[in-house]
């Protein structure tokens, strides 16, 4: 069932490399609505905060760092304070640092209140990693999306061959398993399955399989 306002808002949680983001672009492309790559908005403050070498154990200096940033989308680009970020937050480097700030209640404070905002009056497609366990608890659906390490490890490896770079298979692995392993393992809002998400292991899913399943349920409802 739809809400009240006619809104529908899906929240796609799941592991890196799960294919979350290739996943819910498509549907959002297909049902025209927003995407929101919660994800980006930690990899945003991982560069801001390396950029300007903060201890994120140093809270005085984090929450001024924090009240002075903004983060923004705009068609399919992240902005951090107004410039364009997109490509230097997907280095292996911005992964592990907003898995490492991803940790900070006052970093995921701040953000979980934009991507609130952001889900609270229109229709969204929402990727991250508690989605449908917090930001948006009341999600009309819920998606988790998970597949080996070793299958996601190989995605990612293909994915940065693809880019014109020299992957090591070994260490994209063990990024992948280090980085599931701080991400589910953390106190605030963990990567977990939201009881009421719909669990898909897509390890041996194509892409339109995901998105075909993804939209049968949006049918159903
Ligand atoms: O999805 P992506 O790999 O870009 O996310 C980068 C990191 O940001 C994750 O490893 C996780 O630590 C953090 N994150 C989070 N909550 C979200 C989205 C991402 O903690 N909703």
């Amino acid at each position: 069932m739809l809400n009240s306002e006619n809104l529908i808002r899906i929240a796609i949680d799941g592991p890196g490399g799960a294919g979350k983001s290739t996943i819910a672009k498509l549907v959002a492309k297909e049902l025209s609505i927003d995407y929101i790559d919660t994800g980006a908005m930690y990899r945003a403050i991982g560069l801001k905060l390396s950029k300007n070498n903060v201890d994120i154990d140093d809270e005085e200096e984090l929450i001024k760092v924090l009240d002075d940033t903004e983060i923004d989308f705009n068609k399919g680009s992240v902005y951090l304070d107004g410039i364009d970020v997109s490509d230097q937050i997907r280095t292996s480097e911005m992964s592990m640092m907003a898995s490492n700030c991803s940790k900070k209640k006052l970093v995921r404070e701040k953000l979980v209140s934009i991507q609130r905002e952001m889900g609270m009056r229109k229709s969204v497609v929402m990727d991250g990693r508690d989605i449908g366990t917090n930001v948006l608890k009341d999600a009309e659906i819920k998606i988790f999306l998970t597949a080996g390490a070793e299958i996601r490890a190989k995605r990612r490896y293909d994915e940065l061959l693809g880019k014109g770079e020299r992957p090591d298979y070994d260490r994209v692995l063990k990024e992948i398993v280090e980085r599931d392993y701080q991400d589910s393992n953390r106190k605030l809002n963990p990567l977990e399955k939201a009881a009421d998400a719909i669990l898909l292991d897509t390890s041996s899913m194509s892409i339109k399989e995901v998105a075909d399943c993804i939209k049968g349920y949006i049918e159903k409802i």
